[in-house]
């Protein structure tokens, strides 16, 4: 599959963009992170600033309103009627934040604004001295059995001309007014603010659950790790913020706080979830992810579309050299365009026609060379055939010369013995043959020689081997046949040779030895013996044939 240039382009923009585009989102997710947290984190302490504020004022309003009744003097009297009037009053002007008013004299005798008469027995009741320096005392949540439900204390002092407690004038908070206060608090969708008292306790959070029951710690909870430091903080310092991991929900979460000046030892806090927090950042990211993406297969589309724009000219192109160079043929189809495929296919075309026109050129040249050479073998067989004649020929007779004659002789002697054949050798001597030259001098006995010959080809068969073996004596082979049988046949011929005309020369007569070869001979012991045969002739008159 990589063997494609296609293939290769495509893969290699494919790695490069995912490369880019994780590049880029992940610059942009690490530096917005920090910046976006930086913000959120600036945003959401500076609103639990504002909030602890608000809840400052509010607290200070409940005071002021309390002192304001408290200068009444008639209260010192401690009319009854006036003081329920002004329980009355405190709770009209409470504008629904209270639901009790109560007033206390310095016999610890309670009045409410509900009717309810009562004796202070509460350890936590500040009375005589305890008010010493203090203008105001706002209470931990506590539950009363007149409200039934959590409350906080809103009390001032109430002092004679002398400056001396003679009595208290205090207010029920209930805890809802501050959650209600608190719930319009927010940061992102998903945040919230709590309040916790100067003893830690949970005294207002969206989960009601947790209201007077959980309680910061300062050590760490599993439930959420990490949350502990921003308690500890809380000790130290009058706002601030840190992370924490809600085990439960598995998300990772960010707090503001802020102290409350009017309730010292109070937190405010604001929870946001971090995810919250980087959702605007996420809905970015995502949006240049589909950017990135879309764009990313539209350049896709450009970049297959431009692969093919260069890949498939080069496809065509070798298939038509291929083509070309199967078909032996000089024609190639020119791709038409000015860029570099078109040059390289008239390159490939231009090639083509030289290779075909180098290759015709080297066909025709082999071709007539062939010829050439095919004639010279010829020249040179038939010059090997003469060669070969006058190698083995007599020049003169033209029969075999002794040379050629023994190897042929060695060939029939293994054929005779290996077929177990007859094989019989005549050695003819012309008669008198010096006189001859001497009479008619050498050019003469050359044609009688050449006469002599060619009788006795004429005479022979053809199987028979016939040899000048020098001078004036000739051998003859007869294969198959022994003395016995051929000798009446040789005789014939010498009759008929001494009663031809050999003109000048009177008569021609000529003399023979025959002998057959015999087992375990060999030629020259065979040759011998044919030999002292003809020797035999000669010296019994000659013009006759003897039989070894
Ligand atoms: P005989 O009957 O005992 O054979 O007598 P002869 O004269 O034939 O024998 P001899 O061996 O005495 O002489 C052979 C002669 O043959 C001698 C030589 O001049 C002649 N001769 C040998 N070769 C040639 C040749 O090629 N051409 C010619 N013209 N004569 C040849
Ligand atoms: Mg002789
Ligand atoms: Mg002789």
């Amino acid at each position: 599959m990589f063997n494609s240039i296609k293939a290769k382009v495509i893969t290699l923009y494919s790695l490069v963009m995912i490369a880019f585009t994780s590049i880029l989102l992940l610059t942009m997710f690490i530096n917005e992170r920090d910046r976006v947290l930086d913000l959120e984190l600036e945003k959401s302490t500076e609103i639990s600033k504002m909030h602890a504020n608000l809840l400052s004022q509010e607290f200070a309003q409940y005071v002021v309103m309390l002192k304001m009744l408290s200068n009444n003097p008639q209260i010192e009297l401690g009319n009854k009627l006036t003081i329920a009037r002004l329980l009355q009053r405190l709770m009209t002007i409470g504008n629904g934040n209270f639901i009790n008013a109560v007033y206390i004299d310095k016999d610890l005798n309670l009045i409410d604004a509900l009717g309810n008469t009562n004796k202070v027995t509460h350890p936590t009741f500040l009375r005589g001295q305890q008010w010493q320096g203090k203008e105001y005392n706002i209470t931990v949540p506590i539950y009363s059995r007149f409200e039934k439900t959590p409350v906080i204390m809103v009390a001032v002092p109430i002092l004679d001309e002398q400056k001396k407690w003679i009595g208290t004038l205090a207010v029920a908070v209930p805890l809802t007014v501050i959650s209600n206060k608190l719930s319009s608090i927010k940061l992102a969708k998903e945040s919230y603010a709590w309040l916790t008292d100067s003893n830690g306790l949970m005294v207002s959070h969206p989960n009601k659950s947790f209201i007077m029951k959980n309680k910061l710690s300062m050590t760490e909870n599993v439930n959420y790790p990490g949350f502990y430091k921003i308690v500890r903080q809380t000790k130290l310092q009058n706002d601030g913020y840190g992370r924490y991991r809600d085990a439960q929900l598995n998300e990772s979460k960010i707090v503001t706080f802020s102290k409350i000046d009017y309730l010292p030892g109070w937190t405010l806090f604001v929870t946001t979830k971090e995810s919250e927090i980087f959702h605007n950042s996420y809905a970015i990211m995502y949006n240049v992810l589909i950017i990135a993406i879309v764009l990313m297969l539209v350049f896709l589309l450009l970049i297959t579309h431009l692969a093919n724009r260069i890949t498939k000219p080069i496809v065509q192109l070798t298939k038509g050299v291929k083509e070309s160079v199967n078909n032996k043929s000089s024609y190639l189809k020119i791709i038409d365009s000015n860029d570099e495929i078109g040059q390289l296919s008239q390159a490939f075309h231009d090639s083509l026609q030289k290779i075909h026109s180098h290759t015709t050129h080297l066909e025709q040249m082999v071709n007539h060379r062939t010829e050439e050479v095919t004639a010279k073998n010829l020249l040179l067989s038939q010059q090997n055939d003469k060669l070969e004649e006058l190698a083995s020929k007599d020049p003169l007779t033209r029969l075999y010369n002794r040379r050629a004659f023994s190897t042929l002789v060695d060939k029939e002697i293994s054929r005779a013995k290996r077929h177990d054949l007859s094989l019989t050798l005549v050695i003819l001597d012309i008669d008198h043959f010096k006189r001859i030259n001497d009479m008619f001098g050498h050019n003469v006995g050359d044609d009688i020689l050449c006469h002599f010959a060619h009788e006795l080809s004429a005479n022979m068969r053809k199987e028979n081997l016939i040899c000048r073996w020098g001078g004036e004596e000739f051998v003859i082979l007869i294969p198959e046949a022994t003395s016995d049988s051929v000798f009446k046949y040789i005789d014939q011929m010498r009759n008929k040779i001494s009663l031809m005309n050999f003109a000048p020369v009177d008569r021609l007569t000529f003399s023979a030895g025959m002998a057959t070869l015999g087992a375990d001979e060999s030629f020259k012991e065979w040759f011998q013996r044919a030999d002292r045969a003809l020797y035999t002739a000669k010296g019994s008159g000659r013009n006759c044939i003897v039989v070894d």
